[in-house]
């Protein structure tokens, strides 16, 4: 049976806001706290895709064996920046685990599951919160520039793709040139995923799930959580911060990258790593593109939004204020010329951390030694994607009432 208690969500990103949601939904009174305004971490940058296509975790062997070459390119998306090498140990340690083709299998397996369930719980917070307008249902497309990556991606991930019931449909150049007339055709073939749906305004949908929330009698508060105390035998939770504190039932850790280390202090640790994740944003012309585009090869995403394009890619392992990779940024500017076929004006640039599992599933559940503190972060490249379903699934933990799917696969205790 549930009940209501009074529950603290820290964090008002896309992961912490959908949870705060749902929890309403289920009849909690709830407070989020979070040091900046919703929606301003990596929240704010992304592609704006909800990828139901990604179910393949990065670790596998495969990729094991090609990552030496993929870090020698500088024209790739992988980076490693050198200060940022010792965060990597526990962390490298749990991705050769993961690289292990049985436990490659159950990732795919989880995140499918995860992935399935996922639209239906965006719909209902999409709905709820009159944000539909902000969501454009036009499927994405991933692209290939030579025949031969197109018939090794045909051959192996796409293949894998299927297996965990993914809808895809193989397109010849010209298919692709019906459908976006606009890029420049710089491919041989590609995929099309008819269910992706994706966001014209990340940060625009992040505030009005707040603004939702707040209308519904929700708090929100401004303050830096600096420490989670468990008091009264672990029945609450006192947080503090610049000499304020509060005290709750229970609390939801949202604090996408920083969850690593307010955990530390409860002796629960995390291989949880920043990677960074850029984005530029260039004008666009009328109708340009319908549809977000990836060139799979080099990891980059075109995503039309509101007015202009947004350019995002860029796997790299760094402090989340390291100083800028101008390679990476200068790749992104070339591939989306090359893509767009014409000169582009830049409008905006960002970077940001994606919160990233060695196994690519999120974190989600009770942490350890601490059933009143419920984990929700960890998303890595599919935080969208996954907020709300990972917003319902926590609700559902915390009243009792558990109907989604088991959150089992996605408990920290696979890397303990
Ligand atoms: C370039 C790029 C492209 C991407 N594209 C996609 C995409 O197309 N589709 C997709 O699904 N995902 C994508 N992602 C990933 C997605 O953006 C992230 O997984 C997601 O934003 C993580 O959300 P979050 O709520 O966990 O974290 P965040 O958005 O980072 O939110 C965490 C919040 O916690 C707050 N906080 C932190 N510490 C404290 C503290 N001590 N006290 C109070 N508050 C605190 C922060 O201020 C922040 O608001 C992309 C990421 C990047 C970088």
């Amino acid at each position: 049976m549930s009940s209501t208690s009074h529950i603290a969500v820290i964090g008002a990103g896309i992961v912490g806001l959908s949870t705060a949601l749902w929890l309403q939904r289920y009849g909690q009174q709830v407070t989020i706290i979070d040091k900046g305004l919703p929606g301003m971490g990596a929240s704010f940058g992304n592609a704006g895709v909800f990828a139901d296509y990604a179910c393949l975790p990065f670790a596998r062997r495969e990729t094991l064996y090609q990552l030496p070459s993929m870090l020698m390119d500088k024209q790739g998306p992988l980076a490693i920046q050198g200060r940022y090498l010792t965060n990597l140990m526990p962390y490298g340690v749990e991705y050769l685990k993961a690289c292990q083709p049985k436990r490659y299998e159950a990732g795919c397996s989880a995140l499918a599951q995860l992935l399935q369930a996922a639209p239906a719980a965006d719909s209902i917070l999409l709905d709820s919160t009159g944000t539909e307008s902000l969501i454009t249902r036009s499927g994405s497309l991933a692209v290939f520039d030579t025949k031969a990556s197109f018939e090794q991606a045909r051959q192996g991930q796409m293949q894998d793709r299927q297996r965990y019931h993914v809808n895809l449909r193989y397109l010849t150049a010209d298919e692709i040139q019906a459908l976006e007339p606009s890029l420049a055709p710089f491919y041989a073939g590609g995929v099309l995923y008819p269910d992706t749906y994706h966001t014209i305004e990340p940060a625009k949908l992040c505030q009005q799930y707040a603004d939702t929330f707040q209308k519904n009698g929700g708090t929100l508060l401004q303050a830096n959580i600096e420490t989670l105390m468990p008091i009264h035998g672990k029945t609450s939770i006192k947080l503090q911060a610049q000499g304020e504190s509060w005290q709750f039932d229970k609390v939801v850790l949202a604090t996408g990258i920083h969850s690593k280390i307010l955990l530390k202090p409860l002796g629960v640790t995390v291989p949880l790593v920043s990677e960074r994740g850029y984005h530029l944003e260039l004008e666009a012309e009328e109708n340009e593109l319908t549809r977000p585009v990836s060139w799979l090869n080099k990891s980059v995403f075109l995503t039309p939004m509101a007015n202009r394009i947004r350019v995002a890619g860029v796997a790299e392992f760094a402090h989340e204020n390291a100083p800028e990779n101008k390679q990476k940024s200068q790749n992104l500017r070339c591939f989306s010329q090359q893509m767009l076929g014409r000169p582009t004006k830049q409008i905006g640039h960002w970077i940001g951390s994606r919160p990233s599992t060695p196994d690519s599933l999120p974190i989600i559940g009770p942490a350890p030694n601490h059933p009143n503190i419920i984990l929700a972060f960890g998303h890595g490249h599919l935080g969208l994607t996954l907020g709300s379903i990972t917003g319902k699934l926590v609700a559902e933990q915390l009243t009792g009432q558990l109907e989604t799917l088991d959150i089992a696969p996605f408990s920290l205790s696979r890397f303990q």
